[in-house]
């Protein structure tokens, strides 16, 4: 029986074509082709400048040292996210916390925010750092975040590793018109892929210069940055630590080469989206929110079950789509119920929005090459569990 995942690259004749080029080429990394990618997100996205790196957890690490997270900042970021949205604040020895989601996007709810950093500003304990999460691709109210940052001083880090083609008002999600930097993700199951890769955006040139530093061990060719004098061509000096997360030109190739048909990508999931919400409709199942100030790039197509008006459980439907071969998911488990997390004090009914969407939450299949036909099937299954 064929299988239909939740999430799935498309790599075309032109994408191999592409990466084929490269291995013939005289660069496999460092190369040319690192920065055309750099170029072809920054400029869709408009943003001014673009690293590329490995993964964007690498991306989220560096963008936290960039911001100067240290030894005892704070890092605020939303519970329903995979657990690197979290972790790179600690990689930094700085304290992680969350603010729960609004029910209906999924995403931080910045009325919490706003109570939170009130009573933090009373308590002496501010963030220096907040992580908002696009959820499923869907951006966060960054109108609103993007005030409180100036009111507060915090830096922010968009997390947009779902949200790349996505729209917030009139801007392009990446733009960091209303942030500091902004992270994606070219993971195989994301919008774009390059195997494994990340990048982190900005239009702060103080913040790219400090983002090239930290991907390639805290190393400069830059003698504006240098502490002496060069010593002849071939010097470079190491003035920070860094890090190796440098995208090699093999990846970065895929990468520019899928750029192309970004719009095609996320176009063809509202489609296959709209599809969904004509057939679920009927169903005891809460469908995606639309906001109507964001055009989502709908990584995600993500439905809560209405237990009560079923005798279905999430698990047993699960199971049963499973047993299809239709390979749902469940997106996510709140990061602060994670062991790790909760041996640094978090535990349950510390943000129950989170906690009761992630009970009901299931990811159903939505990618560019899934067919009407295995839509279908997908929806008649659904229909056949709980009808
Ligand atoms: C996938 C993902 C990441 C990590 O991406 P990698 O490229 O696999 O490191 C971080 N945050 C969110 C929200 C993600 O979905």
């Amino acid at each position: 029986m064929k299988v239909i995942p939740y999430g799935c690259q498309n790599i075309s004749d032109n994408d191999i074509r592409s990466v084929v080029d490269v291995l013939k080429s005289d660069w496999l990394t460092q190369g040319p082709a690192i920065e055309r990618f750099e170029r072809a997100v920054a400029d869709y996205c408009g943003a001014k400048y673009a690293v590329a790196v490995n993964s964007a957890t690498s991306a989220l690490h560096i963008a936290c040292r960039a911001a100067g997270i240290g030894c005892g900042d704070r890092s605020w970021t939303s519970p329903n996210s995979f657990v690197a949205s979290a972790n790179c604040a600690l990689y930094c020895e700085a304290t992680v916390d969350f603010i729960d989601i609004d029910p209906q996007t999924y995403n931080i709810c910045a009325d919490k925010l706003e109570e939170k950093l009130r009573v933090s500003e009373c308590t002496g304990n501010l963030p220096k750092l907040v992580i908002p999460v696009h959820f499923a691709g869907q951006s966060c109210e960054m109108e609103k975040i993007s005030r409180l940052s100036r009111e507060y001083g915090f830096t922010i880090i968009e997390d947009a590793s779902h949200a790349i083609g996505g729209r917030y008002r009139d801007t392009r999600i990446g733009c960091c018109a209303y942030s500091d930097m902004t992270v994606f993700s070219f993971h195989p199951v994301k919008i774009v892929t390059t195997g494994e890769g990340g990048m982190v955006l900005t239009n702060r040139e103080d913040l790219y210069e400090k983002l090239q530093l930290y991907r390639s061990h805290g190393i400069t060719r830059n003698p504006s940055l240098m502490h002496s004098e060069a010593h002849g061509p071939w010097y470079y000096e190491q003035i920070d630590l860094g890090y190796n997360y440098r995208l090699t030109d093999i990846q970065a190739a895929l990468g520019t080469s899928q750029m192309n048909r970004l719009d095609e990508f996320v176009s063809r999931r509202h489609y296959l989206a709209q599809r969904y919400d004509q057939a679920l409709k009927d169903l005891p199942l809460i469908l995606p929110y639309r906001d109507l100030n964001a055009y989502s790039a709908l990584h995600l197509y993500v439905v809560q079950l209405d237990e009560k008006k079923t005798g279905v459980t999430r698990k047993q439907l699960f199971e049963a789509l499973r047993k299809k071969n239709i390979l749902v998911n469940v997106h996510y488990t709140p990061i602060h119920t994670q062991p790790y997390y909760r041996e640094k004090g978090f535990s349950d009914g510390d943000f129950p929005v989170a906690e009761s969407y992630y009970a009901s939450a299931l990811s159903i299949p939505l990618y560019f090459s899934l067919t009407e036909e295995d839509q279908d099937f997908v929806m008649a299954s659904l229909k056949e569990m709980l009808s």
